[in-house]
């Protein structure tokens, strides 16, 4: 199975890292009295998510995945 790049095309538009970026996902947890427990499944994320770059800290300027999101050649 080939390996999928979830970052492909993300980058942080300060300092050039795509490594890994800090980006607020949506995913279900079951939360009880003792607490919550993280459900298996996938988590998501969209253009509209918020996102920081962990090594200068920008969020850009509006601070989404949109302004991570670098023009196709
Ligand atoms: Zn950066």
């Amino acid at each position: 199975m080939p390996k999928v790049n979830h970052l492909a095309g993300i980058a942080c538009p300060d300092c050039g890292h795509s490594q890994d970026l800090d980006i607020e996902v949506l995913a279900t947890w079951r939360v009880s009295q003792a607490g919550p427990q993280r459900l298996r499944g996938k988590c998501e994320w969209n253009d509209d998510s918020r996102i920081t770059c962990p090594i200068c800290k920008t969020t850009g300027t509006a601070g989404t995945v949109r302004d991570f999101r670098q023009a196709q050649p």
